[in-house]
């Protein structure tokens, strides 16, 4: 495929990375081997050293790793793509790449529970600071800046309150202090949202979610310049948590259908929350694409839709909301998100139990709070199952 930038996201999801195979297959081979050969020890050695370019054991590269990664490069418009095990690896290697002992992060304080542990626990052992912010309030960014400050990390919308941060906005104190912004564009996908063009450095991917769309396999990726990612490409070739080649053929079958996906998600998620708004036992929705989100006008403006996770507080707290997940038929209870299949969580007791009472409340996480990632179910079965509950 040639002037890859001149095709749009959809087109990209179809087309982009494939590489044929001397046999010429049409769908992209998955290459299940763990070392590649060479003609010659001379070759062999300029392989290693890297004065030529190709395949050596597939901890480093491998054939449908890398299709998977320039398919996602060309849609995200970045530079390089580096794919890894789980999207948690893919914040690690992040980190790793990017930070040494003594630097800050900047964080959200509205993250995915294990990033939270991630940087709040693990990262401190080996003497990096996170303070954690607000991810609406621009000036709490500004203000946590330390002449360490080295990165700053959010998650647009944020899981599972879906509060929208302002990249563009943030991204311009990030490069006013000389930190690199990172944002977790897992919600969206780059069908509905582009850091890079918002001003962030570097994306990161759970591929396990919508990229994969089906619920089948864990994966993720970093993207970014090739300047930025040069110590992230290391740590993954050293210390070794790349993706599976199997893992990444699932992904590129994925984002084939990543657009109808996504529009379809959005579409059943926009149709549910307006109803659950409607709902007496509701106290309240969030959803960015409902008027009533505080940054509905910012969502809009960011984002090409609401994507497909809506959460909505129950009245009666932690007991009302578990009544509502007790009484479904149809939706999985499961702490997965972007699966075909519609799925409700608990937040407080389940993605988030981990996390301190104080952390949570901090977050929003409130015990009646329940997310549910839509699924391409027919939205009047979902409204249902879910009325039994609410009733
Ligand atoms: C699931 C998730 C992750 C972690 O991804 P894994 O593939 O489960 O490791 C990170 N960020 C967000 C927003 C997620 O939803």
């Amino acid at each position: 495929m040639t002037e890859k930038n001149t095709y749009q996201p959809e087109t990209l999801a179809v087309r982009a990375g494939t590489q044929r195979s001397q046999f010429s297959e049409h769908s992209e081979a998955m290459f299940l081997t763990s070392s590649f050969t060479f003609d010659s020890a001379a070759q062999a050695a300029a392989r290693f050293i890297g004065e030529e370019p190709g395949n050596i054991y597939s901890r480093f590269t491998n054939p449908t790793v890398t299709m998977f990664e320039e398919r996602l490069a060309a849609m995200e418009g970045a530079e390089q793509c580096i794919a890894t095990a789980s999207g948690m690896s893919a914040i690690l290697a992040c980190c790793m790449g990017v930070l040494k002992a003594g630097d800050h992060i900047v964080a959200s304080r509205s993250l995915f529970g294990a990033t939270v542990n991630l940087f709040g626990g693990i990262l401190k052992k080996f003497g990096i600071e996170t303070t954690f912010v607000s991810a609406t309030v621009v000036s709490e960014w500004s203000a946590a800046v330390r002449p360490q400050t080295k990165l700053f990390f959010l998650e647009t919308p944020s899981n599972p309150l879906t509060e929208i941060s302002d990249i563009a906005a943030i991204a311009v104190v990030a490069k006013q202090c000389g930190a690199l912004l990172a944002v977790d564009n897992c919600f969206c996908t780059p069908i509905l949202q582009r850091p890079l063009q918002l001003g962030a450095d570097i994306v990161i991917h759970s591929a396990t979610k919508y990229l994969d769309g089906q619920g089948r396999v864990l994966g993720g990726a970093v993207l970014g310049n090739k300047k930025t990612l040069e110590g992230v490409y290391q740590f993954l070739r050293t210390a070794g948590p790349t993706m599976s080649a199997f893992n990444a053929w699932v992904f590129l079958k994925g984002l084939e259908t990543l657009k109808i996906r996504m529009d379809a998600h959005s579409a059943n998620a926009l149709e549910l929350a307006r109803w659950l708004e409607a709902q007496p036992n509701v106290a309240r929705v969030f959803y960015p694409g409902l008027p009533s989100h505080p940054q509905h006008a910012l969502a809009l403006k960011q984002q090409k839709t609401g994507g497909g996770i809506v959460s909505f507080e129950v009245k009666g707290g932690k007991d009302a909301a578990w009544h509502v997940i007790d009484n479904t038929q149809l939706v999985s209870i499961t702490a997965n998100l972007g699966d075909t299949k519609t799925t409700l969580t608990h937040p407080a007791t389940t993605t988030h139990a981990r996390n301190t009472p104080e952390q949570r409340a901090a977050a929003g996480i409130t015990d009646g709070l329940l997310r549910i990632a839509v699924g391409l179910e027919a939205v009047c079965d979902i409204q249902n199952d879910l009325a039994r509950g609410l009733a």
